[in-house]
């Protein structure tokens, strides 16, 4: 839908030929690839981007995964208002993103000095948004799912990411999880073509990228006509990508356990640049929890998944997702939760409270749980996995394995760079150039870190 409305706060000017563009990004890798291709529709337009808000335009792209993302907004929003004033109205504030596809006009309405609202699947549109706004002088929202395929209008990347780069393959989700927002705010699921997809791996390439993670809601799900005109799955297109003779890493992010598919799973065997991590959500240990949230998995399929998995790739590693105290979970409930834990072992885990989605099945469910209870538990929980993930890193210790570094450390004469693991990595060797893999050998380990040393005539090959 786009709609206007009269906004007398807005007095962009439309004659300035070169213009500054801010970008606020909250959320997810997802968030911040859609921030990065926004710049990219708007680069041929005449704006460029700057590091402060006092900027021709900002635009908010939004989260609405975490409790309070409105509120979190409201409240930028109200700063941003009087930085709007003191430049006499000259400025265009935009909200995108999922708080953007929920809220629509209530964000004008709380906010008339919002320029435009523009929804997750429409931010390919934004120059003729903008234009909009600047004929009619009034404030635009396109919160459409239009029948086009946003992947199929957005301009080719124009920038490099570095040595880690990101590329969106699909977006969107058919699982609707009763907590979940996603497929209100992102839409059904679409697959990027397989074609563009290369295209954008090769570009990113040529612009010092060694490691490409493919992002999508479901990445797992996506799947599309291949360069040879069969139906390729996510495993086929990995295959593909690792054929690009200077991609060194493959990763994707985030898999739903049902679309672990058979191929997915094989190609840990002989995909070499795939790398032995895997986030994998579960959610709950819990049958009777697993199915309230409508997961479409049983603790059984998904500890048979990690099974075969670690079978096709003895050193991999899991991150997961957790969500206690959902609605009806029971002391029996979360002990299978937290016995799924014991057994797996995960090198890295995001556990978080049920909070209530407005608009989602499990945020009118009688049996919510009481704050204190669920925070409990999650405690509990939250303990044994920082023990997990303190002893993954531990074991590190002695290693040997490839790291890819990014660029300086922290303190001087310090390169940093990731694991396979994804862990940060810290050597006391500067000059290491940015998008070198080389073997490093683990020497500490920190909670959250690793240092290690390479041999010196390693740097000087
Ligand atoms: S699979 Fe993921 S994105 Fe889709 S509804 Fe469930 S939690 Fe949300």
């Amino acid at each position: 839908m786009t709609e206007t409305t009269a906004s007398p706060a807005l007095t962009h000017h439309a004659d300035t030929v070169l213009r500054t563009l801010h970008i606020v990004t909250w959320g997810c890798q997802m968030n911040a690839y859609d921030s990065l291709r926004m710049a990219d529709v708007l680069r041929p337009i005449g704006y460029r981007e700057v590091a402060t808000d006092d900027a021709d335009m900002v635009i908010f792209n939004t989260c609405h995964i975490r409790e309070r993302a409105a509120d979190k907004l409201f409240s930028a929003l109200g700063r941003l208002r009087a930085v709007k004033e003191a430049r006499g109205g000259r400025m265009m504030i935009a909200v995108a993103g999922c708080v953007a596809q929920a809220e629509g006009a209530e964000i004008l309405r709380r906010a008339p000095y919002v320029d435009l609202v523009v929804g997750s699947q429409a931010y390919h549109k934004l120059p003729e948004l903008i234009a909009a706004v600047e004929a009619k002088r009034a404030s635009v929202i396109d919160t459409d799912f239009p029948a086009e395929q946003k992947f199929d209008f957005l301009p080719e990347a124009q920038s490099g990411q570095g040595a880690i780069a990101n590329i969106a393959i699909q977006e969107g989700c058919d699982k609707f999880c009763t907590f979940c927002v996603v497929p209100y705010t992102r839409g059904a699921e679409q697959s990027r073509p397989t074609a563009a997809i290369i295209a954008e791996a090769k570009r990113l390439v040529a612009h010092g990228a060694r490691e490409i993670a493919l992002l999508g809601q479901n990445v797992n799900a996506w799947h599309g006509e291949g360069l040879d005109g069969r139906d390729w799955s996510l495993a086929r297109l990995l295959d593909a990508l690792a054929e690009i003779p200077e991609i060194g890493r493959l990763r994707y992010t985030t898999s739903h356990p049902r679309d672990m598919g058979a191929d997915l799973i094989a190609a840990y065997r002989h995909n070499e640049k795939l790398m032995p991590f895997l986030h994998l959500p579960v959610q709950s240990g819990s049958d009777t929890i697993l199915a309230a949230m409508n997961r479409r998995h049983t603790a059984a399929q998904f500890r048979r998944i990690i099974d075969d998995l670690r079978s096709a790739r003895p050193d991999i590693a899991f991150s997961s997702d957790f969500i206690i105290g959902f609605p009806g979970e029971t002391d029996a409930d979360f002990a299978a939760t937290m016995a799924l834990v014991r057994e797996t072992g995960f090198a890295l885990a995001y556990s978080f409270t049920y909070s209530r989605r407005p608009g989602t099945p499990a945020a009118d469910a009688a049996a919510q749980i009481a704050p204190e209870v669920a925070h409990a538990r999650l405690l509990e929980l939250q303990e044994v996995l920082r023990e997990q993930q303190h002893a993954f890193n531990r074991a590190q210790v002695g290693r040997r394995f490839e790291v890819l570094f990014t660029g300086p450390g922290r303190h001087p004469g310090q390169t940093a760079g990731r694991s396979p693991y994804l862990q940060p990595v810290v050597v006391a060797d500067a000059g290491v150039a940015p998008g070198t893999i080389m073997p490093v050998t683990i020497t500490a380990a920190n909670p959250n870190s690793l240092m290690g040393t390479i041999k010196q005539e390693q740097i000087a090959a």
